[in-house]
Formats: C-alpha cells, structure tokens, sequence
C-alpha cells in the first residue's frame, strides 16, 4: 500500500465528527491490506509508533531538529520554518504547506519504507544520532505528498492524536476479518493479554480462512517481555456489603505508589506501568532485587511500588514516590528514595501461565517464588477473612498505618487481564461529605471565565467519563471553583496540542465548551456527591437525566499512568451513584 492512502486516511478520521464513521474508514482501509506485515505496520503507525505501546522504542527527535530538518527539505531559511509554526502552531501543518509549494517531483512511497525510515530514526541512538536521525527525516520528506508529511512529522514528533482508541481498530479487525463487529470481545480479550495490536491483526492476516484465523487468535497468550492488562478493581461501601457479595476473601493491604509488573526472563528485567508503559530504566532497585530474590528463571509478578522507611515502619506519600518517575538522575533519586515492590500476584512461572490458577493457588506459588521477603521485593500479606468484623479490624489497621485500605479478592478467582470485576474490591478511606473513591475523568474542553481567569486562558474545565460501551467520552461535570493558579499552569501545559475546532467524534456532550480538546488528559476528581442532570451525558438515555458530579475538585492528574479510556466509566459512575445512600 502506498503511504499516500494511509495518510489520505488520517486526514479523513481527523476529519470525521461520528464513531461509526471511524470504524468504517479504518475498515475501508484494513481491506485494501494484502500482507501481514503491513497490517502490523499499519497498526502501529495508527497508534503513532513504530512498535507496540510497551515498547521503549521512542523517536527521540525534539522540535528543534524537525524545525531544522524542514528548513533543509525545502528553501526556506530555518527563521521562515520557526515563523510558520508560529503561526500554525503545529509542525505537521508546516511540513504540508511546505511540500505543497515544492516543485520537487513525489514519488510513490510504500507504508513499508516510510515505515522503515520512521523505525531507523527511532533506533538510531549514540554519537551523531541528532545528526543522522535529521538526515533521516530529510529524505523522507524529499519525497512523500504533503498529508504524508504532515503525519510522518506527527508521528516523529510523538503527536500523532486520530481520536481513534484501541476499540475502534478491534472493531474494524473483527469487521473486516470475519464481518462481525460481536466478534471484537474475542480480540479484546487476546488484546488484554498480550497488549500488542500489530501482532494480533498480523496473525489474523496470516490466516486467511475465518475459523482458522480464529484458532491462531485464541492460542496467542500470555509471554515474558509483554506486559498483560493489569487486572483492575470494584468498589463497595462496606465490609458487610464485601462478605455479603464475595464470601470468603483474601484480604491485602492497598499501598499507594505506580503498579508494576515485573517481568524476569533469566538476568533480563522487565517493569511496566498499568498503562504498558515500560519503566524499566526507573526503578535500577527493583532490577537488582528481582534478579537475587525470584527463585525461577521465568516470572511475571503484579505488584506495587513505593517508598517505605523499613525502619520507621513508614509509607511514604504518593506524592513522595511520584518522584521517582523520571527518565534522568534516576542512580542519585535511587539512592535517595529507595522504593520497596509489594508483590501481590504472579502471573506467570517457568513456562506456565498462572491466569487460570486459583487466587490462593498463585499466591503459594508467589510465596515460594519469593521466599526471603523482606527486602526491596516484599511479598504483601494476605489475609483469609469470612466476616465483616475481622475485615474492619483489617481496615482500621491499614489505615493506621498510613495506608488507602484494602484491596479484597475473592477465594478461588482466577486472573483476568484487563478486568474491573468483583473478584477484586478495593475499600478506601474517604474524607466526610465526600464520596468512597475519586472519579478519573478526561479533559473535554474549556470554558472561558471572566476577569482574572479569562486572562488565564480558562473559566471552567469540562470532564468527562469513559462509556466503555459505546467507546465514546460523556460529560459528567464541569470544574471551575478552586483550581489554584498553579493548577490551571499546569493544565493549559498539558493540554498544548490538544485544543481542536471541532467536538471530537468520539464525544458526545450538550455542552459546547469554548474550546474543544481531544481527549487525552486524565485527572483525580474527589466530589460530595453524584446527582441526576439533564445537562451531562453520562449515562444519559433517550429524555432521561445524565449522571453528574456535585462540588468536584481537582486532586491530581493522572496522565502519566492512564489513557483515557483507562478513566472511570459510566457504568461506576452508575453503581457509585446507587451506593451513595447505603453508605
Ligand atoms: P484502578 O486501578 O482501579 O483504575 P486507580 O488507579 O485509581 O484505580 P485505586 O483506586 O487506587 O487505583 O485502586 C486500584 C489500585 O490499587 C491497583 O491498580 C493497584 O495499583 C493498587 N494496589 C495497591 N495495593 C494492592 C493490592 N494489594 N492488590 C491489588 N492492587 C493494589
């Protein structure tokens, strides 16, 4: 396939305002696809990469090279180049406008070796890497159409956004590989366990017939090296409420810091976050750690990882282990905030996927696996628990320990990667008037204010949740009240690159902010309570009210961690609100 098209693609899903019309273009284009590698080729680039999201494949090319690696394609002086950004505000424009004046003849340029230069940028490191990643990027440019530069630069600069998430393209795999969009919930579940887009749309490729194309996909699974979907937690108001839905339970202390999964392949060492991002070069610690103290060549392990004074029995604040989420100066913040990992699970032994094991079944194995604990890898203790009574006395002791809570698993559960079921419930503090948890809502827009925060750039924020149903953003409320000077720095920072002149396809809301940003940025929001509005969209049906958050308060943003379809959905904000009396 010509790169032209998938450009002339991104151009059309930039440019669409439903979530239908996003699946079928992307279906359109995935049936024009002959070859398995080009399909893995093309779901990477969709994702803006060149390799799967865990990956620590990064082009490494900062503005200022692009800047100068446009200036040399074409004839303009770099002054001209950094004027035109300015006035466009996004380079990927500038590349096209300037292609479009060139007199340079286009010549036809194939996904693949457009592919293959974007890779070679990303993989060229070390001495005169600036220098060659530049020249890699000219000659690229020399050739392509103006749409084909225009994503190419997105994509080198990190800043490809389709508005497209990993749902739509399950969706137009299962569409166009067996015409039934039912069967996404089959990939899906692949998806979670192997996290890689590009080698489960390859692998269907590679099996033209349907039913074998479906025996391929189901015999993909879990492997060390590729993080698996974390699994994830409910929420219940109460012990009683716990024992009464899940039984017998495995309760564990819930320790605030970064989810990490550890992933051990002989002295090879592996971290990703629970966004499948691969911290490995963070946390040197943990490295070492896991290379002396797990006891098999092969293991993936769930955990968590903060900072803890073994000595003064302390945690340290979130805020304090945050800290350690830095790509430079890591050995000297190593040394100056050591961080513990509290494992909880594992997932993987010597060539055996413990999914299907049973909780207490794994958590033997984790024991053996790591038999000396109390060292930089500490294995959390469990609890067994079939009363409501012991379970509080559990939770008043976490808490007088300075931790969140408890995270309570049921007896016999298996591991489901990517899951928010009851087999794991977390219980937390929370402040009086407030609700039992926060909701990680997404950034929708701004509203402009009047008089000091108009100056600001902002009057309100409009968030919204995740309807993972529909894969779309719903509004459930909007901020304006308390954000601190600071806060809202820190938000017009974030959010650059992000504002759009048009309502996102996948977002649907009644209220039209002043400015529309693409759905992004996830932040902590703590309210009193969640009410009934005609006004939001969340959990709206037909004239019915949505769901809407009262008092809402900026805590924290989330982004580093979560995407936005990792946000609270509808269907939490939903039991959130039917708990909220029996509190
Ligand atoms: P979620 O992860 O459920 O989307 P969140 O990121 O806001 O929500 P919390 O609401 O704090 O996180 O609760 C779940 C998280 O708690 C887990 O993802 C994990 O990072 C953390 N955690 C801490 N201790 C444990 C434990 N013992 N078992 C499982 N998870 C734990």
């Amino acid at each position: 396939m010509e790169f032209a098209v998938l450009a002339q693609c991104f151009e059309a899903l930039e440019g669409t305002s439903s979530r239908r019309n996003l699946v079928q273009l992307v279906t359109t284009l995935f049936r024009q696809v002959e070859h398995p590698e080009e399909i893995q080729q093309i779901c990477y680039l969709m994702q803006g990469r060149v390799a799967p999201l865990f990956m620590p494949l990064e082009m490494g090319m900062a503005e200022k090279a692009v800047l100068q690696a446009l200036a040399q394609a074409s004839s303009h002086s770099l002054e001209q180049i950094t004027e035109r950004y300015a006035t466009l505000g996004d380079l990927g424009l500038v590349a096209a406008q300037i292609q479009g004046e060139t007199e340079q003849p286009i010549q036809k340029v194939s996904v693949n070796e457009v592919f293959t230069v974007l890779q070679t940028i990303a993989q060229t490191a070390g001495k005169g890497a600036i220098e060659k990643k530049r020249v890699l990027l000219v000659g690229l440019l020399d050739h392509v159409d103006g749409e084909s530069a225009k994503y190419s630069v997105r994509i080198v600069l990190g800043k490809l956004r389709l508005g497209i998430g990993d749902a739509t393209i399950l969706d137009a795999l299962a569409i166009t590989k067996w015409n039934d969009a039912k069967k996404r919930k089959l990939l899906e579940g692949v998806y979670h366990v192997t996290s890689d887009l590009g080698l489960i749309a390859r692998t269907l490729w590679e099996h033209p017939e349907a039913e074998e194309a479906q025996r391929a996909i189901a015999s993909l699974d879990i492997a060390v090296g590729r993080p698996i979907h974390s699994q994830l937690a409910e929420r219940l108001p109460t012990a009683e409420a716990i024992i009464e839905k899940m039984g017998s339970v495995v309760a564990q202390y819930k320790y605030d810091g970064f989810r990490v999964q550890i992933h051990k392949n002989g002295q090879q060492i592996a971290i990703f976050s629970r966004n499948l991002e691969n911290l490995t070069d963070m946390f040197p610690e943990i490295l070492e750690a896991t290379r002396t103290q797990v006891q098999a060549e092969q293991a993936i392990l769930d955990g968590e990882a903060l900072a803890y004074n073994a000595t003064s029995e302390e945690f340290l604040p979130f805020q304090e282990t945050t800290r350690r989420r830095r790509k430079h100066g890591v050995a000297l913040m190593a040394q100056e905030l050591p961080l513990k990992a509290f494992v909880f699970d594992i997932l993987y032994k010597d060539g055996a996927s413990l999914l299907e094991y049973p909780l207490e079944e794994r958590l033997k194995v984790l024991e053996e696996t790591i038999p000396q604990t109390r060292n930089t890898l500490m294995v959390t203790r469990s609890h067994l628990v079939d009363d409501a009574k012991s379970l509080t006395l559990l939770f008043d002791e976490a808490i007088s320990k300075g931790l969140e809570g408890l995270v309570v698993k049921r007896w016999g559960s298996h591991y489901e990667a990517g899951a928010r079921n009851y087999n794991w419930v977390k219980i937390k503090r929370h402040a009086a008037g407030a609700l039992d948890d926060t909701i990680d809502g997404v950034l929708l827009g701004y509203l402009f204010g009047r008089g000091k925060r108009a100056a600001l750039g902002a009057g309100a924020l409009l968030v919204g949740v995740y309807d993972a149903r529909q894969d779309r953003f719903v509004t459930v409320t909007k901020i304006g009240t308390g954000l601190s000077d600071e806060q809202w720095g820190s938000i017009r920072e974030r959010t650059k690159g992000l504002p759009t002149d048009r309502q996102p396809a996948r977002v649907f809301s009644l209220i039209t902010p002043s400015v529309w940003l693409k759905p992004a940025i996830v932040i902590e929001v703590l309210a009193d309570e969640i009410t009934r509005s005609p006004n939001h969209t969340a959990g709206k049906v037909g004239d019915e009210p949505g769901y809407a958050l009262r008092f809402p308060r900026l805590i924290a943003f989330r982004d580093r961690d979560k995407q936005p379809e990792d946000a609270t959905t509808v269907e939490e904000v939903i039991e959130m609100y039917q708990r909220q009396g029996k509190r």
